[in-house]
C-alpha cells in the first residue's frame, strides 16, 4: 500500500472530554513516526471550508486536561450528499493527506466508513462519545468523565430527596443506549434505571413503583436515559402523577453539563492509547478500522462492525443494581 506520509485529523458529531487528549496523542505519535499532521477544524465542514492547518507538537501543547475539542467540531449535512464528499475528497487532494483519522461516535464513523468506501481512502476511526454506544469497544473517550459527572450531581440531588422524601427522576443522555443510566445508578446508589435496551419488553416504571418502592422507600432517585423510548424523566413523572397519585415527585435534567469538564484520568489515558494506537494501525498497512478497547487491550473492529451492532447491555449489571436497590 502506498506509505502514508500526511495525515489528517478531525473531530465530529457531539463533543467529548478526552477528545483533546486524543488529537494530542494522534498528533504526537505521527509525528514521532515522521509524519506530517493537519488539523481540520470543525468536523467534516471544514474539508468543505477548508479550514485546515498545519499541525506541529506545540499545536497540541497545554490541552490534555481540557474538556472539549481545540478543533471544534460541527454538524454537518451536505457531508452526507456524495456532492459534499466529492467537495471534501478534493480538498483532502489538494493538501496532499493520505490518510484520516476521525474521533467521534456512530454518525461520524458512519460518515467516515461511507466516504472511505466512495473513494477508496485509508480512515481510522476513534470511538469518541460520552453515550459509550459503539461496538467493539469496552469504553469510549468521554464516557468515564461524564460518569462521573452523573455520581456527582445524584450525589447533591440525593440531599434533596432525602429531606423532603421525595421520588426523583434523573434524566441522563444516552438517546439509544442505557450506559450512563446504569452504571450512573449503580454508583450513585440510585433505586433504578429507566434505560432504552430494556423499555420495550417491560413497563419498567410498573415494575420500579409495585415491585419495589411502594414496600420500603419514602424517597428516590430514578436514573432515565433521555430516549423518546423510555419518555425520559418528565414522561416518567407525568405518569407517576396520573397513575400512582400521592407521590412527591420531582425532575431534573442534567443536560449538558454531562458533556463538558476536565477528563478524568481514565479518559485522557484511554485516549492517549488510542490516539497512539491510531498511527500503529496505519503503519501495520490497518485501514477503516475503529481502534477499541477490550479487556485492557487495544483491538482494531472493523469501522462497519462498530456502527452496525448494537453493543448489549450486560445483565450482570442489571441484576446488581435490581438486588443493591431493596
Ligand atoms: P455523532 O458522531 O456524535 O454520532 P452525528 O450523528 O451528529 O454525531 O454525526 C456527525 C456528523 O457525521 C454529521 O453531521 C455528518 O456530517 C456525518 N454523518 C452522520 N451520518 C452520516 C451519513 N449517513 N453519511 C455521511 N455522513 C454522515
Amino acid at each position: 500500500m502506498a506509505k502514508i506520509e500526511t495525515i489528517g485529523i478531525l473531530t465530529s458529531g457531539g463533543d467529548a472530554p478526552g477528545m483533546n487528549a486524543a488529537i494530542r496523542a494522534v498528533t504526537r505519535a505521527a509525528i514521532c513516526a515522521g509524519m506530517k499532521v493537519k488539523g481540520i477544524y470543525r468536523g467534516y465542514r471544514g474539508l468543505l471550508t477548508d479550514e485546515i492547518v498545519d499541525f506541529r507538537t506545540q499545536n497540541v501543547s497545554n490541552i490534555i486536561q481540557m474538556g472539549g475539542t481545540i478543533l471544534k467540531t460541527a454538524r454537518c449535512k451536505e457531508f452526507q450528499t456524495t456532492e459534499g464528499r466529492q467537495l471534501a475528497y478534493d480538498t483532502i487532494q489538494r493538501h496532499k493527506i493520505d490518510a484520516l483519522v476521525v474521533i467521534g461516535g456512530d454518525g461520524s464513523l458512519t460518515g467516515a466508513r461511507i466516504f472511505a468506501n466512495e473513494y477508496n481512502f485509508p480512515i481510522i476511526g476513534l470511538p469518541g462519545t460520552i453515550d459509550n454506544d459503539l461496538y467493539g469497544t469496552d469504553s469510549t473517550i468521554g464516557y468515564d468523565t461524564a460518569l462521573n459527572t452523573i455520581m456527582e450531581c445524584v450525589d447533591k440531588i440525593r440531599d434533596t430527596a432525602t429531606s423532603h422524601e421525595r421520588l426523583f427522576f434523573i434524566e441522563v443522555m444516552g438517546r439509544d443506549a442505557g450506559f450512563l443510566a446504569l452504571n450512573g445508578a449503580i454508583a450513585s446508589g440510585a433505586e433504578a434505571a429507566i434505560i432504552p435496551e430494556i423499555s420495550t419488553q417491560v413497563d419498567q416504571l410498573a415494575e420500579l413503583i409495585e415491585n419495589g418502592f411502594r414496600k420500603s422507600k419514602n424517597s428516590s432517585i430514578v436514573l432515565v436515559a433521555e430516549s423518546p423510548v423510555t419518555g425520559g424523566a418528565m414522561g416518567m413523572a407525568e405518569r407517576v402523577k396520573n397513575e400512582y397519585p400521592g407521590y412527591d415527585v420531582r425532575v431534573s435534567i442534567l443536560g449538558h453539563l454531562q458533556r463538558g469538564g476536565s477528563p478524568t484520568a481514565y479518559d485522557r489515558i484511554l485516549a492517549s492509547r488510542l490516539g497512539a494506537a491510531a498511527i500503529d494501525a496505519l503503519l501495520d498497512d490497518q485501514r477503516n478500522v475503529m481502534i477499541g478497547i477490550k479487556n485492557d487491550e487495544i483491538v482494531y473492529v472493523p469501522i462497519t462492525r462498530a456502527i452496525k451492532n448494537d453493543k448489549p447491555i450486560d445483565q450482570e449489571l442489571l441484576n446488581t443494581l435490581r438486588r443493591l436497590s431493596i
